[in-house]
């Protein structure tokens, strides 16, 4: 792999120019352009099967590079395009890249299940149902598709959100609910929508090992996802150590800089033709 897309890529905006209007403005007037010009590339993480070491996935992760070589921050600029209908038109392009991808990945003879974030704003775009729809029945391809969307974002309307995953469901279309126990969670959300998996926020993995309330928390959130028939992930597995203490606690699917950082869809065709294990590095 080049350099480039093996680190992490490196932020250009730190937190604190996130708060300031000026920037926001800047900000928003560059994304517009970038959209415009489709500047983006699509970045793609390895999502691991614990029990057989198998690669189950990935999640799609936008990029957005600078002349300079640098990136601009995915938790910067989303937050802005999500206060305008920007991340509509972002989402739009995510599909369509996804879609080609998804030619690509069968090329190599790759099976993945391959993640899409969804932001609020989605679930209330109209056009979204047949987007979806269209990714889902792709009959041509045998990658497949699951949508992940954070608890906060069920939460603005809750009804409208429901209508829409029910739909998006009817047509095949999976759910997996993001950093899950950072939001709003609410278990009337678990049991009334259409929900398959629960990824596990990083922020609970981080000190499994020292934090006897986060070690709880993953245990019974694995016992929840189980006991609804979901599948579940554990976000965030930077050691060894982190993977088989959640394996031993039942946990079926892993993501994290252990397995793999984000990447171009090339280095993922390499990747997966090695054991994961040995292409750590
Ligand atoms: P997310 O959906 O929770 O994605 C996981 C984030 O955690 C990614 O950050 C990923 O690079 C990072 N990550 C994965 N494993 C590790 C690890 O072991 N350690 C650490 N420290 N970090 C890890 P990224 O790519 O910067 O994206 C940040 C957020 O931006 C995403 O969080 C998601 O909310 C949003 N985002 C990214 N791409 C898209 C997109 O295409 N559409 C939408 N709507 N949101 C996106
Ligand atoms: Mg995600
Ligand atoms: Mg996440
Ligand atoms: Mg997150």
């Amino acid at each position: 792999y080049s350099s480039k897309s093996l680190s992490a890529p490196f932020c250009l905006y730190n937190q604190s120019l996130n708060n300031n209007a000026v920037e926001k403005v800047n900000i928003s007037a560059l994304l517009k352009q970038a959209i415009e010009l489709q500047e983006f590339e699509l970045w793609y993480q390895p999502i691991v099967k614990l029990d057989n070491q198998q690669f189950y996935g990935v999640e799609a992760l936008i990029r957005w590079p600078r002349p300079d070589d640098s990136y601009f921050c995915p938790s910067l600029f989303i937050p802005i395009a999500e206060q305008t209908t920007l991340i509509n038109q972002i989402t739009t392009w995510v599909m369509q890249q996804v879609a080609k991808d998804m030619l690509y990945f069968d090329s190599l003879g790759l099976a993945l299940c391959i993640h899409i974030n969804l932001s609020a704003k989605d679930l209330h775009d109209t056009k979204l149902v047949n987007k979806a729809s269209t990714l889902i029945k792709n009959n041509h391809t045998s990658q497949k598709v699951m949508f992940e969307i954070t608890e906060s974002a069920m939460m603005i309307d809750a009804e409208q959100a429901k209508q829409t995953m029910n739909y998006i469901a009817k047509f095949g279309g999976k759910f997996s609910i993001d950093d899950f126990g950072t939001g709003f969670s609410s278990l009337e959300m678990l049991r009334d929508l259409p929900i398959q998996q629960i990824k596990i926020d990083r922020s609970f993995i981080n000190n499994i090992h020292h934090q006897d309330a986060d070690l709880a928390i993953v245990k019974s959130v694995i016992y929840l996802a189980k006991h609804l028939a979901c599948s579940v992930v554990a976000e965030g597995i930077e050691h060894p150590d982190t993977a088989d203490l959640i394996q031993s606690l039942g946990c079926d699917l892993a993501q994290g800089y252990f397995f793999g950082k984000p990447m171009p869809k090339d280095s993922v065709g390499q990747l997966l033709h090695q054991p994961i294990r040995s292409s750590v590095n």
